[in-house]
């Protein structure tokens, strides 16, 4: 499906007819470009199309933008731009956040990268599968690939496997959509296994600890086909040892996200309460960046374990091989609880 006005960049496509729409109901005269950082080489080629598109001063934000979780609304405030353009994400869901919803000039566009998926590739994706017994599968991916999740999913039924994409929730997850922190489209789905579409480890890898089932991903850049459960496995073995590390501790740090979507009152209640039944004594820290630096610059003896409640990818993906316990919300629940089972992921 083709958009009316559409900005086509090193494959994506954003649909720049809707940001013209919006520019032109706002008299904007400056924009603010956000897209993450592996969308940045496309930065100045969608900008100057976005300026024909529009007639509007467009400025792109450098810093790094890891999510719909982190519009980085009082930076960009200082440039007071009419509408903020943010690429490669749907908006986060409020009901993780604080509650609110993104204000009504930040306009969303997931650009849509366009790929097919030819069917030996679908088959080899289908042969894992039934090795590892999988008869019915869902077909999941990230917002670039929602719109070849249906052809996959058609594929993989011409090959004999029982699959289908997810219902999603608009506007917030497109039909079969995953986040790196959310997983509650795939979960929807009575399947035994996954198709993942997408590039990269970050979302299959988080699709397997949420659901510990087996996960095949179809790399659509390289149409490459990779079973990721073994991966999986290893890593929730990892996580599991941390667990059983922080069970006991005493006393804690607990790290709060300020980024926009990262702020989470309600965790933050929930970890405080469990911690006070327990009498476990607990520091807080709130910051914009809580990846390794911030732990280790708070770091000294009297912690034995902490818990980051911004992004649940950070003790994952960033702090895994720090000495002390390093926990997602989840796991922390677990360890006060003293549970190893079942292993809650992400929160
Ligand atoms: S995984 Fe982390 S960076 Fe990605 S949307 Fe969730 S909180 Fe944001």
């Amino acid at each position: 499906m083709a958009y009316l006005v559409e900005c086509r960049v090193g494959g994506y496509v954003v649909d720049a007819g809707r940001v013209a729409g919006e520019a032109r109901r706002r008299g904007a005269r400056r924009i603010l470009l956000q897209l993450p950082d592996g969308l940045k080489p496309l930065s100045r080629r969608l900008a100057e199309c976005l300026e024909r598109a529009t007639g509007a001063e467009v400025v792109v934000h450098g810093d790094s933008v890891f999510g719909a979780c982190d519009l980085q609304l009082g930076k960009a405030s200082l440039l007071k731009p009419d509408l903020i353009v943010h690429v490669g994400h749907t908006p986060y869901p409020p009901e993780l956040a604080d509650g609110s919803e993104p204000p009504d000039y930040v306009v969303f566009d997931p650009a849509f990268y366009e790929s097919s998926v030819p069917a030996g590739v679908v088959e080899e994706a289908a042969g894992i599968l039934a090795r590892r017994g999988v008869g019915r599968v869902a077909v999941v991916g990230s917002v670039q690939h929602a719109r070849i999740l249906p052809s996959v999913a058609e594929a993989l039924r011409g090959a004999g496997v029982e699959a289908e994409v997810p219902r999603g929730d608009p506007p917030f997850f497109l039909d079969g959509q995953v986040l790196g922190c959310d997983y509650r489209v795939a979960l929807r789905s009575r399947a035994d296994g996954f198709v993942f579409v997408g590039g990269g480890l970050f979302h299959p890898l988080g699709l397997y600890l949420a659901t510990r089932k087996p996960v095949v991903k179809i790399d659509p850049y390289t149409l490459r086909v990779e079973d990721v459960t073994p991966t999986g496995e290893r890593f929730l073995k990892v996580r599991l040892f941390k667990v059983s590390q922080a069970m006991g501790s005493k006393r804690w740090g607990i790290i709060l996200g300020l980024k926009t979507g990262q702020y989470r009152p309600w965790l933050y209640s929930r970890l405080k309460r469990l911690m006070d039944e327990r009498g476990v004594e607990y520091r807080v820290y709130a910051a914009e960046a809580t990846g390794a630096d911030l732990v280790r610059s708070i770091d000294e003896p009297w912690f034995e374990a902490f818990v980051v409640t911004s992004c649940p990818r950070i003790p994952i993906d960033d702090v895994q091989d720090y000495p002390k316990p390093v926990l997602t919300p989840g796991e922390a629940v677990m360890a006060l609880r003293g549970e190893l089972s079942p292993y809650r992921f992400p929160w």
